[in-house]
């Protein structure tokens, strides 16, 4: 994998270990040369992870709205900031830059990013590994919404095994190098086709 999108908070949340979390996924990145594709933000975890990334000798793309950059959220130090018009724009460039997704502690931003990305693995728009990085078990409720999905029969239980979950970077950009090519199984349950 060379580059890896990364979705996480525009806030930095309210533990010191969130910031942690960040700063050590953006080292990992740099020192397995992988590239980090981003929001472009220069605040809350977004700003943490690129800076450090940078810090470390990486390389950073960020993907940003102009709205966005007009409201000067933008990071002024990347080496390469690519400005679209709409966030529709933003998540398609980020999904096709990437070579796997991992999404971090954030909100509705990060869970539509996240969303977006599973829904489109289990139609088969794409195969790349995505994983979560569960700091502080921060994922663990929306883990057991999926787990809910399956029982109630609304989620194909191969479909919620598209997720990687572990708890520190060194662990989730390992298991990420070995996953396989996702599933393929179709999105829609036996009895749903007639
Ligand atoms: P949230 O989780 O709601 O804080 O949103 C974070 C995610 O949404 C990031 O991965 C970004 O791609 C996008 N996003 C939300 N707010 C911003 C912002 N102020 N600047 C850049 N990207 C943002």
């Amino acid at each position: 994998m060379q580059r890896i999108c990364v979705f996480c908070g525009s806030n930095s949340g309210n533990s010191l270990d969130y910031e942690i979390a960040a700063r050590d996924l953006g080292r990992q990145l740099a020192a397995r040369q992988i590239i980090l594709v981003y929001g472009g933000s220069n605040g809350g975890l977004m700003g943490i992870l690129a800076e450090s990334a940078l810090q470390a000798g990486g390389h950073v793309v960020g993907v940003i709205p102009r709205s966005l950059v007009d409201r000067e959220v933008a990071h002024r130090g990347l080496p390469d900031l690519r400005i679209v018009e709409t966030m529709h724009e933003r998540k398609a460039l980020m999904a096709d830059l990437a070579d796997g997704f991992i999404a971090m502690p954030g909100g509705y931003g990060t869970l539509d990013e996240l969303c977006e990305i599973l829904t489109w693995a289990q139609l088969g728009i794409h195969t790349k590994p995505i994983g979560l990085l569960n700091t502080l078990d921060y994922w663990k409720p929306f883990l057991k919404f999926l787990d809910r999905g399956v029982e109630a029969g609304f989620l194909n239980p191969s479909h919620r095994q598209l997720i990687q979950v572990r708890s520190t970077p060194v662990e989730l950009l390992d298991e990420l190098r070995a996953a396989k090519p996702v599933t393929r199984e179709p999105k829609w349950l036996k009895k749903e086709i007639r």
